[in-house]
């Protein structure tokens, strides 16, 4: 366990764990909140100002990077909130297309039409 005061690096390392979505992040207690936890200088709070608290986190959580899929859902998110909905939807097509590619790339032979030949055996 890790234990506040927790400085500027370690704060930024323990938000980017919470909102990754690499693992499941700190929610807060009170009934009927169930927000998720900020990291601040002096531990875990409530940001909906429900006044919960906790005070320690795991020693490994400020080493974990988020995976690119997580990066992805968080940049969408971010557009979300800043450019609404029309936007995301253009990012989303953009980002099947690429996916589509990738992998139209990775089989490196166009798929063939019709039921696949039975090998010899
Ligand atoms: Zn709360």
């Amino acid at each position: 366990m890790i234990y506040p005061p927790w400085d500027e690096q370690t704060v930024n390392d323990l938000n980017s764990y919470q909102t990754a979505g690499s693992f499941a992040p700190f929610f807060c207690q009170t009934k009927g909140c169930k927000s998720i936890l900020r990291a601040t200088e002096r531990g875990f709070v409530c940001p909906e100002g429900c006044g919960y608290t906790q005070p320690w986190a795991h020693e490994w959580m400020p080493y974990v990077r988020p995976c690119k899929e997580a990066r992805e859902v968080q940049r969408i998110n971010e557009l979300l909130l800043t450019e609404g909905y029309g936007r995301v939807i253009a990012e989303l097509h953009r980002l099947y297309r690429e996916q589509y590619h990738r992998n139209y790339r990775a089989q490196d032979v166009k798929p063939k039409r019709g039921r696949p030949r039975k090998r010899k055996k």
